[in-house]
């Protein structure tokens, strides 16, 4: 008979791991034409009672719109029109905490955000910040936010931007713009109704589009890139181009871009962004220029790292004859330029994804520098 008593078990050597990221995602969203109307039934069963009101944060480029008399707002709920002439701060988030808060003795049940990126950040923040003590620069980071955030909806009224997707809120705070990353940032529910985006103007549907664009190239090129990436990014490229590249009806592009919004963000959720954001945010933080148009205001020369993406983005300028503006850059001084320069290079994951970790080699102030300039 075999003796087994000398023969150790096997084992496998010790390998260290990477630990992967376990992200949340969106539990519960719906989508087509019309999905706006179904919002009512989707609060109602969560409502604490008839004292905690729901909260409508709206973009108020709806105020005294058709939308606006479809919003099911009873009880003693809140509809708060709000501009998103300029991106979402912190110290906006915290009044609106504060009103909310001096206004009802109960939380809210909920807060629904129902706008472009700018209202969809502030409706996440101000979920966040309802149940969070401080300032809503404090939760500028990672992982800083430590109770969950009440119920919070999403209904994005332009597309591009996957924040209806994604685990962050963009905020200008005192210091940084810096989003508040957090499992407790996504939304509970979406609401993709694809014709809430019929009244965006022409250029603005095109920057926040681009955004989306965007993402996938930087996405697609980046270090970061794993299968989980690729295969959204791939998606939202397609649909991208489907929708800027060729002559779809109407509706059909509008529920394109709504997809590929949402697949660009759930692309970049697991991987990053590159070179275009890193710099747009300084453009933003010196300048005020927001997200879309300062995107495609840095990717028209970034020739160097996206070859391919910004052959295809001077397609699509020149099919839908958009002229970016020129000379934003121009009239900097020195010590803007160095400020901005300090944001760009301080988003250091956005720059290992786009370069890989010795980016600092081929990265340098002048460079970007050159770069600003030519804005
Ligand atoms: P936006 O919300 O700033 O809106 C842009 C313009 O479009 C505004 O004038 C708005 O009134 C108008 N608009 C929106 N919907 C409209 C409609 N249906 N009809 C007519 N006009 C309409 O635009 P955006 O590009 O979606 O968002 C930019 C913001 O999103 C920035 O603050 C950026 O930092 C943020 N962002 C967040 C994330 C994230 O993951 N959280 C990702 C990217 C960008
Ligand atoms: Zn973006």
């Amino acid at each position: 008979m075999e003796s087994f008593k000398n023969s150790a078990p096997a084992v496998s050597p010790v390998v260290k791991t990477k630990k992967h990221r376990n992200f949340p995602m969106v539990p519960r969203v719906v989508f087509g034409t019309g999905s706006f109307d179904q919002l009512g039934e989707i609060l109602m069963p969560k409502r604490v009672n008839s004292e905690a009101p729901v909260i409508f944060l709206v973009d108020d480029v709806f105020e005294g719109t058709p939308l606006s008399t479809r919003i099911p707002a009873i009880f003693n709920d809140q509809i708060i029109f709000i501009s998103s002439e300029e991106e979402p701060k912190t110290d906006q988030v915290d009044a609106l905490v504060q009103k909310i808060k001096l206004d009802f003795d109960a939380l809210p049940s909920g807060i629904v955000g129902i706008g472009g990126g700018t209202l969809l950040d502030l409706a996440k923040a101000v979920a966040i910040m309802l149940t969070n003590k401080g300032s809503a620069s404090a939760y500028q980071g990672w992982d800083l936010v430590q109770k969950p955030a009440i119920y919070h909806v999403g209904i994005p009224t332009i597309s591009g931007t996957g924040a209806e997707v994604s685990r962050t809120t963009v905020l200008l705070g005192p210091e940084r713009k810096l989003g508040i990353n957090s499992d407790f940032t996504p939304f509970d529910q979406v609401v993709l109704d694809p014709d809430l985006t019929q009244g965006v103007p022409k250029e603005q549907w095109f920057y926040t589009g681009m955004d989306c664009f965007i993402h996938c190239i930087e996405s697609l090129n980046g270090t970061f890139l794993n299968a989980f990436s690729e295969s959204y990014g791939e998606k939202a490229l397609d649909l991208c181009k489907q929708v800027y590249l060729s002559d779809l009806e109407a509706s059909d592009a509008r529920d394109k871009l709504m997809m590929a919004s949402w697949h660009g963000g759930m692309s970049i959720a697991y991987s990053q962004v590159g070179v275009a954001h890193a710099m747009s945010y300084g453009l933003s933080y010196v300048l005020g220029v927001r997200h879309g148009i300062g995107n495609c205001l840095v990717f028209q020369y970034l020739e160097e790292f996206y070859p391919d993406g910004v052959a295809v983005f001077k397609e699509m300028i020149q099919k839908h004859q958009i002229v970016l503006p020129k000379g934003i850059c121009s009239h900097l001084t020195d010590a803007q330029f160095d400020v901005m320069i300090k944001v760009a290079l301080s988003l250091e994951p956005l720059w290992e994804n786009a370069i890989g970790k010795d980016w600092k080699k081929v990265i340098t102030a002048e460079k970007l520098k050159n770069i600003y300039q030519k804005i």
